[in-house]
């Protein structure tokens, strides 16, 4: 079987033949299908699908190199179940989750479905910022090198040098390290120290990023990896770095997010790159 379609489909926001109008610009889809597989669980589809993105997330931070040994963790809510979360199971690879692997925790830490543990900081972190965050479904944390090497820098805030980095103008917190806390009150000063924005970078150790969906925070974890990339290349020339005025900043930030183009291009690039590992070695994500 294959399950196609969205409840809030690429076409729902395109007025005509797949244009939709974001603000004075348009963007056209070429691609509105979304594949989720058979659903061989026998789940709810709510359920199965955010199974399928968190898998692929999974294994496209792997292909990047955002995955560090069988370290960190990456966990999604079922939509509208806030008391219980997808992570994956403590000793996987990451190039080795599928959908049906990941498991189903409570927020008591009992596992609902799936065989394994998910590792102590995952869930003590994860389940504590899924419950205190209301608009949060999906918490990332990954030890990146292009951002977690400015994050061990004195002093490091991302500099909005380039339209990668205005992503984020306004939406990065920042915290020091406090040594390894494995039970919930490391959850609860992250979720502090996050405060309404959606990035944590975490000095001397990595980031957080807590979105809506999996596509979002996806979407999140690869342009805040590009905009650091961009901003080490710059750093390592020793000229000083071009600033974009704060009101420029701004503004694209306001636009991106107001018109909900940057929720629409996470989603158009989680598909494309499920598509990608479809026609390839990874297809096996989706099973
Ligand atoms: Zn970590």
């Amino acid at each position: 079987m294959v399950a196609s379609g969205n409840p809030k489909s690429l076409n729902d926001l395109a007025p005509t033949n797949g244009r939709a109008d974001h603000g004075g610009f348009s963007m056209i889809y070429p691609v509105n299908d979304q594949n989720y597989g058979e659903n061989v669980l026998g789940c709810d589809d709510a359920e199965w699908r955010t199974r399928v993105d968190l898998a692929a997330a999974y294994r496209l931070c792997h292909r990047y190199g955002f995955s560090e040994g069988v370290n960190n963790h990456l966990t999604a809510e079922v939509p509208g179940q806030k008391d219980r979360f997808l992570v994956f199971p403590f000793g996987l690879l990451w190039n080795e989750v599928t959908a049906s692997n990941l498991l189903l925790v409570d927020l008591d830490g009992n596992v609902l479905k799936g065989e394994g543990q998910p590792e102590a900081t995952a869930f003590w972190i994860h389940s504590r910022i899924h419950q205190l965050r209301p608009n949060t479904g999906a918490v990332f944390h990954t030890h990146q090198p292009e951002i977690t090497s400015l994050a061990c820098l004195e002093d490091f805030e991302l500099p909005m040098i380039h339209q990668n980095s205005l992503r984020f103008y306004n939406d990065v917190a920042y915290d020091t390290y406090d040594g390894l806390v494995l039970d919930k009150s490391e959850g609860d000063r992250l979720a502090k120290a996050l405060g309404d924005k959606r990035i944590l970078i975490h000095r001397n150790h990595g980031i957080m990023v807590c979105a809506e969906t999996v596509a979002e925070a996806f979407d999140a974890v690869y342009y805040l990896e590009q905009a650091a990339r961009i901003t080490v290349k710059a750093m390592s020339t020793g000229r000083p770095l071009k600033i974009v005025p704060a009101a420029v900043a701004k503004q694209f930030k306001d636009t991106l997010r107001g018109t909900g183009a940057e929720v629409e291009y996470g989603r158009v690039l989680l598909e494309a790159l499920k598509r990608d590992m479809l026609r390839g070695p990874e297809k096996d994500f989706i099973t």
